[in-house]
């Protein structure tokens, strides 16, 4: 989603609030110079924050992951339409707890031979079912990577 545009001028990354116009709701919202910050770019995106949260960006879905297992390092999202995407640990972001049953997921969709899949992982909201199981182990430094 880049457009050719002039090349950014250092000189002009001078953060600071712009109100800015909602393509999606029309309505007047304020880019916050923190925001600009976070995201890094003098790009102003063209949605507010409530459509950007109501709405997956353009080129991505929404699902709910099925199961994953991180042994395997791949799982499943299940779509609204019903159907089953799989997804491979290469596609989740190298930061973070992974992704278990019941999570909100983002994706993009890459097709190849073997079919589709989803990429660009990104959990949005934690679901119930870990807080159900409660065996839940984030992969952080565990038995593996004791030094001594
Ligand atoms: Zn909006």
């Amino acid at each position: 989603m880049r457009v050719e545009r002039m090349t950014p001028d250092p000189a002009r990354t001078i953060w600071q609030d712009q109100l800015l116009t909602c393509a999606e709701c029309q309505t007047e919202w304020v880019w916050t110079a923190t925001e600009q910050k976070l995201q890094g770019t003098a790009e102003p995106p063209t949605r507010c924050p409530a459509c950007r949260i109501l709405a997956p960006p353009p080129g991505h879905q929404r699902g709910v992951v099925k199961w994953y297992n991180p042994t395997k390092g791949y799982g499943f999202i299940t779509l609204a339409s019903g159907e089953e995407l799989f997804f491979h640990r290469s596609s989740l972001p190298a930061e973070g707890a992974p992704p278990t049953a019941g999570d909100l997921v983002q994706f993009a969709v890459s097709e190849n031979e073997r079919g589709c899949q989803a990429v660009a992982v990104v959990v949005l909201a934690r679901g119930q079912a870990h807080e159900i199981s409660g065996e839940r182990r984030p992969p952080r430094a565990t038995s593996s990577n004791r030094s001594s």
